[in-house]
């Protein structure tokens, strides 16, 4: 860090934390030994599309002498620059889910193919950036596989997944993993006050609930409500115990109308019955719901460590459930049936 060249390239970087996935990409650009897939992997919400948009700006930008060559950063201010950042560059694709489609479909994969055997249009490399890649179905998995088994020469692949075991090994083998970590508590708030004018409460708030995500925090301040609505699931979930049979069937009922909704739910329960099992142990200065500790102390005084990790096994499997496309309401009553009852 002593270096101020160094220093000034990572910060036009501007991301927050993850030095060492950057100083990988750095290193590949440093060595000019750029590959034709990468593989971005972490937490949903940690910033894996930020990074790779970030190095496909790089590998796009034309600040260096030698416009063939990439830069170790960003410049920020060339018109290609620009024209990532506002989403315009003809050389940078996205591909992703459609938000009514379950999957990545082989079409999508097809118009990658015909697009990047095409000539770029403006800088020297066609980039495509794969969102989800996991979420591709095996046509199209297959599909991909033929891309990178045969990559043009000027393509530059860069695929975000949480969960690279859901890949096809044969695709893992073709990529360059770039791993990405959870931030820690101090840094999200630190950079939530500096970067974002954030009130110290707020920041302490947001960054003890983002649980090590970037972009978590940075949704939730710039979406009122984000919080507003935690606050309303945890409500629900904290009457869950001493609520009777058919009015834990009636909430799952209700959940299970917005499947988009489930998952975030889900990891908000997640996150407060590990509280519970914190608070259980007498460790509650190491909750993340630091708003309502008070609630979480009295609750897991009466439910125990016993039965609130046993909570979070359980929606740890509806979680698994759910991703296998079970259906939703089953899973969820199944999960109600798991709520410890306080009486
Ligand atoms: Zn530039």
């Amino acid at each position: 860090m002593s270096n101020p060249l160094q220093q000034t390239t990572l910060q036009n970087w501007g991301i927050i934390g993850h030095e060492h996935a950057i100083d990988r990409l750095r290193r590949t650009l440093a060595a000019q030994q750029i590959r034709h897939a990468y593989l971005f992997t972490g937490p949903k919400h940690i910033g894996k599309t930020l990074l790779a948009r970030r190095f496909a700006q790089t590998l796009l930008c034309t600040s260096s002498p030698d416009p063939r060559i990439a830069p170790q950063g960003p410049c920020n201010v060339c018109l290609s620059c620009r024209k990532v950042m506002h989403g315009n560059h003809p050389d940078l694709h996205i591909i992703a889910r459609a938000p009514d489609k379950q999957f990545i479909l082989i079409e999508q994969i097809r118009a990658l193919q015909s697009d990047s055997a095409r000539k770029t249009l403006e800088g020297t490399r066609n980039i495509f950036i794969i969102q989800g890649a996991h979420e591709m179905n095996l046509q199209a998995a297959n599909c991909l596989l033929k891309a990178l088994e045969e990559p043009e020469p000027d393509v530059v692949l860069l695929l975000t997944t949480p969960d690279p075991g859901l890949l096809l090994p044969t695709v893992l083998s073709r990529v360059q993993p770039v791993p990405m970590h959870l931030l820690t508590t101090m840094q999200i708030q630190a950079a939530l006050e500096q970067h974002w004018e954030v009130e110290p409460k707020e920041a302490a708030l947001t960054a003890a609930l983002a649980a090590g995500r970037m972009g978590w925090a940075v949704q939730a301040i710039e979406d009122d409500e984000m919080l507003a609505e935690r606050k309303e699931q945890l409500e629900t979930l904290t009457k869950l115990p001493a609520a009777s049979k058919v009015q834990r069937f009636e909430v799952a009922q209700r959940l299970s109308a917005d499947t988009d909704k489930i998952r975030s739910i889900l990891v908000v329960w997640l996150l407060w019955w590990r509280d519970m099992v914190l608070a259980a142990n007498k460790c509650l200065d190491l909750t993340v719901n630091v708003d309502m500790r008070d609630l979480l102390k009295t609750q897991a005084a009466k439910v125990g460590a016993t039965e609130s990790e046993r909570m979070v096994r359980a929606i740890l499997r509806t979680i698994e459930a759910l991703e296998q496309n079970v259906n939703a309401r089953l899973a969820l009553e199944v999960l109600m049936l798991d709520v410890p009852a306080i009486r």
